[in-house]
């Protein structure tokens, strides 16, 4: 049996966006794969390819139970991304990351397994260093409403690091910056999936504000190769790392190209900012680069093009 056969590696989250897509592809590497997930933001659909394989297992359950598993690699991906999801339940929100993470990480000490923490460019806030550096403190509003969201996710962090110094614990941190692909959800309310929505059906495409407010958004096959990288890193390698595509891209430029490629008459309406929105966003992945050896490799057409494929197919049932 190879190496990649003998690992048992933890999803938690398993059933969302990001891991699913990186179920399917531990799949493909021959690992046994077992998928945690209470399902609050993950759908059966995106698991439906995988369930007849015999290596995938699957366990609804709240990570903030505590976890038994017999595992050599955990990925803690377990937490709803958006902020429409993120927000309407801030209690849980932030009992997910942090109690969440305590549970994940105490597994990872019993077990000796490695364990890699999703957090996020959250962690910066609104920043005023620009673009990102993983050196960088950040500027978050500890009582705004994304509060439930940084905040437990800079807790997450400090558990991270708490248990690889007092437990030796073989920590990853991921710092995942904007991501999309196929398999978001329609109504995950995230700037991608709405535009796209939007567009097909239309219009019109709602931009928050101004949309002069930039992100960076990650083609998620090329997000998927980073997590894998950071997990299969040197052991003295904990990150945090940033993993993000750097090209940056206001709201508006976004709104125009996703119009132009769904070929929608669809037009922009432009409705009140949201509440603490950061004005700038853009990941340094020269820790990334150096380190793992990854760089990102999709070019934003050509991810947006797959992504409407997608929700097209979604529209007409194929
Ligand atoms: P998602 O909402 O599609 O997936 C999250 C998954 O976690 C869902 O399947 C959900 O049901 C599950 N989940 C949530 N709370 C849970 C709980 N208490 N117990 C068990 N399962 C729970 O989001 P995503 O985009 O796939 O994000 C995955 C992870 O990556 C999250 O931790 C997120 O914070 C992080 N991240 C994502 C992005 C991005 O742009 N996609 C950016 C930064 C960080
Ligand atoms: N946004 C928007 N219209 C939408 C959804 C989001 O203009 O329908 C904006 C939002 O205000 C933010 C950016 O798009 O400035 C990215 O939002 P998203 O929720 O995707 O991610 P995050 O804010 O967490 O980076």
């Amino acid at each position: 049996m190879s190496r990649a056969q003998r690992r048992r590696v933890l999803v938690a989250g398993g059933a969302g966006f990001l891991g699913s897509h990186l179920c399917r592809a531990l799949l493909d590497d021959g690992c046994q794969v077992l998928c945690l997930d209470s399902f609050v933001t993950g759908r059966a659909r995106n698991l439906a390819p995988l369930l007849d394989n015999p290596r995938f297992h699957l366990v609804r359950q709240d990570v903030t139970e505590p976890a038994l598993a017999e595992v050599d690699e955990i990925y803690n991906l377990a937490c709803p991304a958006s902020p429409r999801h993120y927000q309407s339940d801030p209690v849980h929100t932030t009992r997910t990351s942090v109690v969440g993470a305590l549970n994940l990480l105490e597994l990872a000490r019993q077990q000796g397994a490695r364990i890699l923490q999703a957090s996020t460019s959250e962690v910066y806030g609104d920043p005023e260093v620009h673009p990102q550096p993983e050196s960088y403190h950040g500027r978050v509003n500890a009582i705004g409403p994304r509060a439930c969201y940084d905040e437990g996710k800079r807790c997450a962090e400090t558990l991270c690091y708490a248990y690889r110094h007092q437990y030796g614990v073989a920590v990853k941190i991921a710092r995942i910056f904007n991501t999309y692909g196929p398999q978001m959800d329609a109504d995950d309310g995230r700037v991608v999936s709405n535009f796209i929505v939007q567009a097909l059906a239309g219009g019109p495409v709602t931009i928050y504000g101004d949309g002069r407010q930039t992100r960076s958004f990650c083609y998620v096959d090329d997000m998927v190769d980073a997590l894998l990288a950071l997990m299969a890193s040197p052991d003295g390698f904990c990150g945090p790392v940033n993993l993000g595509n750097p090209d940056e891209i206001s709201m508006l430029e976004l709104a125009r190209i996703v119009i132009g490629l769904t070929g929608s008459p669809a037009g922009i309406v432009h409705t009140h900012p949201a509440a603490d929105d950061p004005a700038r966003r853009r990941p340094d992945i020269a820790l990334a680069s150096g380190m793992l050896g990854w760089v990102p490799r999709t070019r934003l057409e050509d991810g947006l093009t797959r992504t409407i494929d997608y929700f097209a197919s979604l529209r007409t049932g194929l």
